[in-house]
């Protein structure tokens, strides 16, 4: 049985101060002993997030690295500088980054060989834009960059990286993918898996959908075999977050 993982992925919301209140508001919201529960915050957010935790069931992670240790990458971070500041997870390949920022699938291949080098629990995000989905190439997209960010990536590794599927368009959109769509294409992910390594891997890993969960939707989300989690964006900045997490309930 894989246990189910909802995320919260701030983006760029919540200054310091803004941040410890949230935590605040979400704090008797968020038990469920059945899931693992996880914000991904801004980078400045991190310290006061990590400390406000503390003693709760709540995992901190960031938004991004760099694959690089050290130097001179002025803005970057490096993933020792993550755990140092104690967090555990972390996002790399949303679709935001690849868009805004240019990141490639060859750097989200190097990100995430670095984060399991070094003992972060990546989150892989892929997904394919309505362009994409109406030329009916979503599996295929699909399949071109989980094969690409896994390259090098042991078995062993692989069973505990995250995947996010995160169709672009229905993220911030308030388009949610059904619950029969977003199954067809994570069940198409846990596929690749299994080609890549073996069956013990491909039923390790864990899927989440992401794209407008809401308090509304996650329930039958969820519900769907190959669906292990949310990764969540507008709503895990309200009180809703509570209600994904305890989906179940
Ligand atoms: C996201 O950005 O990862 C996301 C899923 O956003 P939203 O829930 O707002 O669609």
């Amino acid at each position: 049985m894989r246990k189910k993982i909802i995320a919260g992925n701030w983006k760029m919301n919540e200054t310091p101060s803004e941040a410890l209140k949230l935590v605040e508001t979400l704090k008797p919201l968020v038990n469920n002993p059945d899931v693992d529960v996880v914000y991904c915050v801004p980078a400045i957010d991190i310290v006061p997030v990590v400390n406000a935790v503390k003693g709760t069931n709540v995992h901190v992670g960031a938004e991004n690295l760099y694959f690089e240790d050290k130097g001179a990458y002025t803005g970057e971070i490096s993933a020792d500088m993550l755990l140092d500041a104690g967090v555990e997870y972390v996002i790399m390949g949303h679709s935001e980054r690849r868009g805004y920022f240019h990141e490639t699938d060859d750097d989200i291949n190097k990100k995430l060989l670095k984060a399991l080098e070094k003992g972060l629990k990546p989150i892989v995000c892929c997904g394919e834009s309505l362009e994409q989905r109406e030329e009916g190439i979503t599996e295929d997209w699909i399949r071109m960059q989980i094969k690409i960010a896994f390259k090098g990536v042991s078995a062993d590794q692989a069973k505990g990286v995250v995947i996010a599927y995160e169709p672009i368009w229905a993220i911030g959109t308030g388009k949610t993918a059904t619950s029969e769509q977003a199954e067809e294409v994570c069940k198409a992910i846990r596929e690749t898996i299994g080609e890549i390594y073996d069956e013990a891997t491909a039923d390790a890993i864990r899927i989440q959908y992401g794209g407008s969960m809401n308090a509304g939707n996650c329930k039958e989300l969820l519900a769907m075999p190959d669906i292990d989690g949310g990764l969540i964006g507008g709503a895990s900045l309200k009180p809703d977050f509570g209600t994904i997490v305890n989906y179940n309930k």
